[in-house]
């Protein structure tokens, strides 16, 4: 007899009945509205982005906010969520994090009520889509070096500069652009894209999350009128807040990235004959799917330990950069161990297992690099900020 990678620690035993439903539904949803399409997509360097209003209808986006037509569902509902997303592919996911935890999370968190009520219905909706706009050309782990500036000039903002790797924008109708004010202080602006003055323009040659859409942007006198502000936006510290929403949800994502790998190495080490036996017959491939799972069940119950801890109001920052370090850089071993086991045909579109090896990059990339969580985490043990 064997036991399924969701058997042997079964989630669903920790979670309530309405999570396991959520994780269900988007299970669902993942493998058969997005796995069916996703390798041609990945292939023509495409976002399925004709999905995007079915995720809407399906109410992934924003779900754990209340209010304004958004679902009030637990961070573990959201996190079991992109999980089952990312386990089809980290770039569709990336679009959920994009829209729900960065765009939408900075207006809820930091908007207005005429803000609120104006954008979280229909972004919830999937009818409108929305980008976050932190990261500039001259370096995205120091944030701080931020060249992008706002200055007033009569009852108007007129925003300058230039920001890259933007999820959506050459799809959206709205976005947040965080810039400088006269004073140097960070301020989050509410920015449609049809404002004079705004350009978008994808980048094209990834190599990595090529079923999903990051952008240049270039900002060119862009005249917004004053409640265009985020009000409840100040300093750098206002974006962190978002950026740790969607870190949170990368903790989860990723190990839905991994359990996929996991599932195809396991049944072709049942099947794939070498020296006359399974090759999961030899003991040194048993080891390493022993291993993988260890770490695979390890960063899933460190993904729930932390939704506890947020639903309960208690996640810290350190903790955060725990999970997503963590749980990026275990995924990353995982594919590629996934990857030797599936030898020569691992390398192919047979399999989805490079398609995860590439995407788990920039994974790792964004949302702090394994080296800004280390440091962070660094600085929790010693009280020494080291950047
Ligand atoms: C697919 C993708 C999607 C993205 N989506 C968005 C988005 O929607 N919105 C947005 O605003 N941004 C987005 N980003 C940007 C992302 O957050 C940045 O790429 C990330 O912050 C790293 O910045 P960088 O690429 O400029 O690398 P750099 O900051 O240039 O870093 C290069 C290397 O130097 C290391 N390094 C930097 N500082 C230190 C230090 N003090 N000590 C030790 N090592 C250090 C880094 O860890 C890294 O290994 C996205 C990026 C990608 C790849």
């Amino acid at each position: 007899m064997t036991t399924t990678i969701d058997q042997l620690f079964n989630v669903s035993d920790f979670v309530t009945e309405e999570e396991r439903e959520w994780q269900l539904k988007a299970r669902d949803f993942a493998q058969t509205k997005i796995k069916p399409i996703i390798d041609q997509a990945f292939e023509d360097r495409r976002l399925p982005v004709e999905l995007l209003p079915e995720v809407g209808e399906f109410g992934a986006f924003g779900m754990y906010m209340n209010g304004y037509g958004l679902k009030g569902a637990s961070s573990v509902a959201y996190g079991l969520v992109a999980m089952e997303f990312e386990a089809v592919d980290s770039g569709f996911r990336t679009a959920l994090s994009v829209q729900g935890s960065l765009a939408m999370g900075a207006i809820y968190k930091f908007g207005s009520e005429e803000q609120k009520q104006e954008w979280l219905p229909k972004m919830g909706r999937g009818e409108a889509i929305g980008f976050f706009g932190l990261t500039e050309p001259q370096g995205g782990s120091d944030p701080n070096t931020m060249l992008t500036h706002a200055r007033r000039e009569g009852d108007q903002w007129v925003l300058n500069g230039k920001k890259r790797w933007i999820g959506l924008a050459t799809i959206a109708q709205v976005g947040v652009i965080w810039a400088k004010d006269e004073e140097g202080i960070v301020r989050g602006f509410v920015v449609p894209t049809d404002t004079p003055g705004f350009t978008a323009t994808a980048i094209e040659n990834k190599l990595s999350m090529r079923a999903s859409l990051q952008t240049e942007i270039v900002l060119e006198d862009v005249r917004l009128p004053l409640d265009a502000i985020l009000p409840g936006s100040k300093g750098l510290s206002s974006p962190f807040k978002c950026l740790n929403e969607a870190r949170y949800g990368i903790a989860w994502g990723v190990m839905g990235a991994a359990r996929a790998c996991l599932e195809v190495a396991v049944e072709r080490s049942q099947t794939r004959e070498v020296f006359g036996a399974p090759i999961g017959s030899k003991q040194i491939i048993q080891a390493k799917l022993a291993d993988m799972f260890v770490e695979y069940e390890k960063g899933l119950l460190l993904a729930l330990h932390l939704g506890r801890l947020k639903d309960a109001g208690n996640l810290s920052y350190g903790q955060i950069s725990v999970g997503k370090l963590n749980n990026v850089r275990e995924a990353i071993k995982i594919a590629g161990t996934c990857r030797s086991i599936l030898g020569g045909d691992g390398i192919t579109s047979d399999f989805p297992v490079m398609r995860h090896m590439a995407n788990l990059e920039s994974v790792r990339t964004y949302e702090g690099t394994d080296e800004v969580h280390q440091l962070v985490i660094g600085r929790e043990l010693t009280g020494i900020a080291a950047f």
